[in-house]
């Protein structure tokens, strides 16, 4: 098989691959803008027909209770990936526009190795929990808490880490005991259709478990919030995106999970190693040109030591120029479409129209005319209150703030309408715990340390979401609870 190649892709409908009914669309290589090749399009009656065989496959089947068929779908599926490896990578490579070196870790490899901890949380979760007996209003009771599926779940996705995010969902929903609709972003619809291929080519999920709908029409995602056969969103992407995921579930009530945006603070106190500190978050930010939900975006750091922290980020941002993603060496590609990068611009523009001024980058590539490139830029000169310090930017932007101490930092921090995560550096371990624990985010890096983990809770406060993604928490999300009363025979 071969995964790349001036290809069409199908949509995946009740275990067959299929063409779409409205046609065909382009998927687009971001770093040379040639057109790789086309997938299905699928139109709202497609949608509708998945989400009739994810049903029929929930109400019909064993699926929900048969905990071995789900392991082995789930194992073979990884297996299959591993299997492709090579060819996953270059269609990453080629259509995200991901740089190679981070195919290694969560833009494929690491979400392929991470199903193995859906797999393994199904085989040893305890879905049943005994209460106990107890004599409620006098009856002599037994009684039992247990965990089942919600039933079918719409998976709606971005096309920033699609790999991540496909998988994150997939992996804990179906081994759980759900089925599912998965719809993947319109700019990166290879990187869902290739599941399909390989699902109906190497693995015994059956028909209707995982349904996989392409289409260049975000309405058809709506169609997955609003249907009330669905009885679970499970979504990730922009805030104003998932506000309006959360009004189209609200209808029937369903149980609406949402990763959202972010605008995370990297902050460095004032006893800390100022200039290794100022280089991480400035490569932090360029990496896969800024596309990340949980990058740290705002670099808070000592007023007294504000200039020098500029130059430190502008001498490692202005060092990391957006490179082709093919090459090994690249840590800042393209950002995913045009659209994207004159959105980025429009904020550039926005910097310097409030006052700011750049320390490095500041707009596209002089040698790059081909591709969607824009310079690793640091912003200098704001205060939080301005708009390319409380909004989120989705490119290799920096903005650097001055703070008065660690109080005034975790203010700074906290001073947004998100809390996805942040980043903590300080000489003194005790110090910067006393600071994490004052951040309202779902995740804090403290010198330096990992948070991303298969078996660590990920998601946001405030209008970066609703619940937790990985994790045992994150298969949780996908259950409901039931508890069973026996009435103890006299
Ligand atoms: P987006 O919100 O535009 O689209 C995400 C998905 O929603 C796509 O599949 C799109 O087709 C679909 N969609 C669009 N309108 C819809 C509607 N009305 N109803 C149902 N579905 C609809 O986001 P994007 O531009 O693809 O991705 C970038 C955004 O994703 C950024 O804001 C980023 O922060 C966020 N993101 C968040 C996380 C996280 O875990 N918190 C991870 C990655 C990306």
């Amino acid at each position: 098989m071969s995964l790349l190649a001036d290809r069409e892709s199908r949509l995946l409908i009740d275990g067959k691959l299929v063409a779409g009914s409205a046609g065909a669309f382009t998927t687009i290589n971001p770093a040379t803008e040639d057109v790789l090749g086309v997938a299905a399009n699928a139109d709202a009656d497609d949608m509708v027909r998945a989400i009739d065989a994810a049903r029929r496959a929930f109400d019909d089947t064993d699926w929900s209770t048969n905990t071995a068929l789900r392991v082995r779908c789930l194992r073979q599926l990884q297996q299959a990936m591993r299997d492709h490896l090579e060819e996953l990578r270059e269609l990453t490579i080629a259509e995200v526009g991901a740089p190679r070196m981070l195919t290694s870790g969560g833009q494929l490899e690491t979400p392929v190795e991470d199903l193995s901890f859906a797999a393994d949380t199904a085989e040893n979760y305890r879905w049943s929990t005994d209460l106990g007996r107890a004599t409620p209003q006098g009856i002599p009771t037994d009684r039992r808490i247990v965990r089942e599926p919600v039933g079918v779940v719409g998976a709606i996705t971005p096309w920033n880490f699609p790999h991540q995010i496909n998988l994150a969902k997939i992996g804990p929903a179906l081994a759980a005991g759900n089925t599912l609709v998965l719809k993947p972003a319109p700019d990166t619809p290879w990187a869902g259709a290739v599941l399909g291929e390989l699902i109906t080519g190497h693995t015994d999920f059956p028909p209707g478990v995982i349904n996989i709908v392409t289409s260049s029409d975000h309405a058809v995602g709506a169609v997955l919030a609003s249907d009330p056969r669905v009885d679970m969103v499970s979504f990730t992407g922009s805030t104003a995106t998932g506000r309006s995921v959360m009004t189209d579930a609200a209808a029937t009530i369903k149980k609406v999970f949402l990763e959202l945006g972010g605008k995370s603070a990297f902050l460095v106190l004032d006893d800390a190693d100022l200039a290794g500190a100022c280089s991480m978050a400035a490569f932090t930010a360029a990496m896969h040109a800024g596309q990340g939900c949980a990058i740290t975006t705002r670099l808070v750091v000592p007023r007294a030591r504000y200039d020098e922290a500029v130059e430190a980020a502008a001498a490692t941002m202005g060092s990391l120029k957006p490179g082709d993603p093919t090459d090994k060496r690249t840590v800042c590609g393209p950002v995913i479409s045009a659209r994207q990068r004159d959105r980025v611009q429009g904020y550039l523009d926005l910097a310097v129209a409030e006052g700011g001024r750049f320390a490095c980058g500041g707009g596209r590539p002089a040698d790059r005319d081909v591709g969607f490139f824009i310079e690793p830029t640091v912003i200098a000169g704001l205060t939080n209150d301005a708009r390319v310090a409380r909004e989120e930017i989705f490119g290799p932007v920096l903005t650097v703030i001055a703070h008065d101490g660690d109080d005034d930092a975790v203010r700074i921090a906290n001073d947004s309408p998100y809390g996805l995560s942040g980043t903590v550096f300080s000489g003194d371990d005790e110090r910067a715990q006393a600071v994490a624990a004052r951040l309202r985010v779902g995740t804090v890096n403290v010198n330096g340390g990992i948070w991303y983990s298969a078996d660590a809770p990920f998601g946001g406060y405030k209008q970066s979401g609703i619940g937790r993604e990985m994790g045992v928490a994150g298969f949780e999300e996908y259950t409901e609870l039931k508890v069973i009363a026996t009435a103890v025979a006299q």
